[in-house]
């Protein structure tokens, strides 16, 4: 990484690719002969269509997304789509099951109660969001429409390692991946729908991408608004209005990138030499720094931790800060520290990071 940049530990927006900023820097104000910066271009335009036909045929390769599923790049966040999915999937009299692992899994459920029948079959809050519960235990509703999930919840640092069998009918698992998109390989046969806001692993914000089973598309509640409705979406290849193209440039640069590399198995196998170490040094501290999530559910991504003196941790965040190394500062509803360390996050960033803590410890304990 160039001398100066700063080894950004934001949860979202976060760090990009280097190599992918210099790409887009390159080609900023004249893309490839066309005379014009992809941010003036027609969205109906060939060139545009080049573009987000190739993002989307990188994103099927990388995560090897079955022909039997839609991909689209819409815009509101993942946050739109905690009322798009029951919208697009129940009636409002149904009931559907959340498994509320974090805070985000809690907002997802509060938006759906207004267009259905939501029901939180387990919830970690007690335990202030540090664990995921034993599947065999669950009880789920046969009668659900689907059951959701946050696949990683990026303010805990909670992350599912593998996935409940939704026993709903329709057998319909819904996933946020948000904080853990092409973070690692992923069976998308197993889910009904993916999202994830492009913000975290994949792009700029403004970018919202669903990976949607066809079947599960066409049957929206009358009052749902039209942007979001998944059939109007995919009958117009996500080109129903404007959509933010820039972004969506920007996802396709990075899923090049993530081929380049090798794909999600080698991209899973350095997020998890990252993870490895930070968390190695957190658990060999005597207790200086703390994570409190359970050992096997500790998220690759988003990593919270706390300091034993807690009046330490504003002096810990600023010295961070002056060696370069930022957005350290834990969620507010939560405190402490958190550090994001995104598939752009480099191993040297983190090995900086570490060595920091090693240092703090010896300095202060
Ligand atoms: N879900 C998760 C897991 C998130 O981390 C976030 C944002 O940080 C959201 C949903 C909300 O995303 P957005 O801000 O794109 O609406």
């Amino acid at each position: 990484q160039s001398q100066e940049r700063v080894f950004n530990f934001a949860a979202g927006p976060a760090i990009l690719p280097e190599n992918v900023l210099k790409k887009a820097e390159s080609e900023l104000y004249i893309w490839r002969g066309s005379g014009m910066s992809v941010m003036e271009m027609s969205h109906r335009g060939k060139d545009f269509l080049s573009i987000i036909e190739k993002a989307e045929a990188d994103l099927r390769k990388l995560l090897n997304i079955p022909s039997d599923y839609t991909v689209l790049f819409l815009q509101g966040g993942a946050t739109t789509q905690f009322a798009a999915i029951p919208l697009n999937l129940c009636n409002p009299e149904d009931p559907v099951d959340y498994l509320v692992t974090g805070s985000w899994g809690d907002k997802a459920v509060k938006e759906a109660q207004k267009f259905c029948k939501p029901n939180v079959i387990w919830s970690g809050k007690s335990e202030k969001y540090t664990k995921i519960p034993s599947f065999d235990a669950l009880e789920q509703n046969p009668d659900a429409k689907y059951l959701h999930i946050c696949a990683n919840e990026t303010i805990h640092g909670v992350e599912f390692k593998n996935y409940p069998i939704p026993k709903n009918k329709d057998g319909i698992l819904v996933a946020d991946m948000s904080s853990n998109f092409c973070s690692k390989p992923v069976d998308v046969s197993k889910f009904g729908i993916i999202y994830a806001g492009a913000q975290k692993n994949v792009g700029p914000s403004g970018v919202t991408i669903v990976i949607i089973k066809n079947d599960l598309i066409g049957n929206a509640q009358p009052i749902t608004p039209e942007m979001l409705d998944y059939k109007i979406h995919a009958d117009n290849k996500s080109l129903y209005n404007t959509p933010p193209c820039y972004g969506i440039y920007m996802c396709g640069l990075v899923f090049e990138d993530l081929l380049d590399q090798g794909g999600l198995e080698e991209v899973q196998k350095k997020n998890m030499k990252k993870a490895e170490i930070l968390y190695n040094t957190i658990d060999a501290s005597n207790g200086f720094y703390r994570c409190p999530v359970e050992k096997s559910v500790r998220s690759l991504m988003n990593v919270p931790f706390t300091l034993e003196k807690s009046d330490l941790e504003a002096e810990f965040i600023k010295e961070a800060a002056k060696e370069k190394m930022v957005q350290l500062k834990g969620h507010r509803s939560v405190g402490g520290m958190r550090a994001s360390i995104y598939n752009a996050m480099p191993l040297a960033g983190v090995e900086k990071l570490v060595a920091f803590m090693k240092d703090f410890q010896a300095r202060h304990a």
